[in-house]
């Protein structure tokens, strides 16, 4: 990033998959994740934070105000969303250290005046842009831009689509950890080969050594609050338990690469289509998540389903009713609720719960096998 900085590419530091990424890019930046996944700087944002907030807020904004983030330090805007409360709020607060620009999300998906509003906060988001960097996005740049990005979504998806092979030839700590890692690569071209790469090793892999051999693994689905921050608490727990991670209906898995951006429309139509209807809990009502989950869930042939949920995140603890009901009524699969935090505290009471969740689900696949 220093590099690139140096070379004069200006840096828009991002936090959430509703962020129109075309956009920035069109504007000639580099796009980084700032969601913070460590407890470290919790204790610095809780200086200024309420304690009983989401560790996800607590330490991306601990790691802007302690200034021990190199992404947000070389970042040169700051592109946020009103999308939970505690987030729209923190934007305030790091709006007195950067350039913060807010878009405003509308709270639902399906009625008429949601994508005017949409529309107009990406034109504004654009503006904001041009200004700062002293930049015109025309259309042609936006059309190049949803070009390349499609295509990252297919290889992306190609290696998400590694999990529906059976048995899989990926954990689910490798697809996580791989993913949030490529955030930090700005070589989009060099990092779409890795990824087509460990793609076509896994589909060999898959070829020679796994197809036609039975596991007893079962073939757990992820759902929820992005889970970077719980990957070794919660992730790594459900794989050393003896299952299989192999779907993510969350961000950082499939949410937002499944559906493409119409090349065909006005550009900023087709963003504002593409990223209005992302199926996270902040909209309501949130049908699209259900859908989702109803095509992972056959998809990928899932044994059960895993809900990550981070303390005081309320949208996703309160649809996590729902959910439920959804997964154990509709799709007749065992799921289990896991709050949690990015402390090491409750690692104990975690382990026991999957292993018990897991035991579960295996005696329900004997069941199953039987009949
Ligand atoms: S879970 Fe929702 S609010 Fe959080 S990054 Fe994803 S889309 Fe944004
Ligand atoms: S996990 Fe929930 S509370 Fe935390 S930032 Fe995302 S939507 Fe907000």
């Amino acid at each position: 990033m220093k590099a690139l900085k140096e070379e004069g590419t200006p840096v828009v530091g991002i936090f959430c998959t509703y962020t129109p990424m075309e956009i920035i890019h069109a504007a000639g930046a580099a796009a980084v994740g700032l969601c913070g996944t460590s407890d470290v700087p919790i204790p610095f944002a809780e200086q200024h934070l309420p304690k009983n907030l989401c560790p996800l807020i607590k330490s991306s904004y601990g790691f802007a105000v302690s200034e021990t983030c190199p992404y947000f330090y070389f970042s040169d805007l700051i592109v946020g969303e009103t999308t939970c409360d505690g987030k729209k709020k923190m934007y305030e607060l790091m709006g007195e250290m950067k350039d913060t620009h807010v878009l405003h999300l509308p709270q639902g998906q399906d009625k008429d005046h949601a994508f005017r509003y949409w529309r107009e906060e990406l034109v504004l988001l654009k503006q904001k842009l041009e200004e700062k960097f002293n930049i015109e996005i025309t259309d042609e740049m936006l059309r190049e831009e949803i070009k390349k990005s499609n295509e990252e979504r297919r290889i992306l998806m190609e290696f998400y689509e590694l999990g529906k092979l059976d048995p899989s030839p990926i954990t689910g700590v490798e697809i996580n950890g791989t993913l949030e890692a490529l955030g930090f690569q700005f070589d989009r071209p060099a990092q779409n080969a890795l990824i087509a790469e460990r793609t076509k090793e896994l589909r060999e892999k898959y070829e020679k050594e796994l197809k036609g051999t039975k596991t007893n693994r079962p073939r757990i689905l992820v759902t929820g609050c992005p889970v970077g921050g719980v990957r070794e608490k919660v992730l790594k727990t459900i794989e050393d338990a003896g299952a299989d991670i192999v779907a993510y209906e969350n961000c950082g898995g499939v949410r937002e690469k499944q559906t493409l951006v119409d090349e065909t429309k006005d550009p900023i139509d087709a963003l504002t289509e593409k990223y209005l209807n992302v199926s996270c809990s902040v909209m309501t009502p949130n049908p699209r998540r259900f859908e989702a989950l109803d095509n992972m869930i056959d998809e990928y042939k899932i044994d059960g389903v895993i809900e990550v949920v981070l303390q005081a995140c309320h949208t996703f603890a309160v649809e996590a009713h729902n959910v439920k009901k959804y997964v154990t009524e509709k799709k007749n699969k065992p799921y289990v609720y896991i709050e949690t935090d990015y402390s090491k505290l409750d690692l104990g009471q975690i382990r026991t719960r999957i292993e018990a969740f897991l035991e579960m689900v295996k005696e329900d696949n004997t069941v199953e096998a039987a009949v």
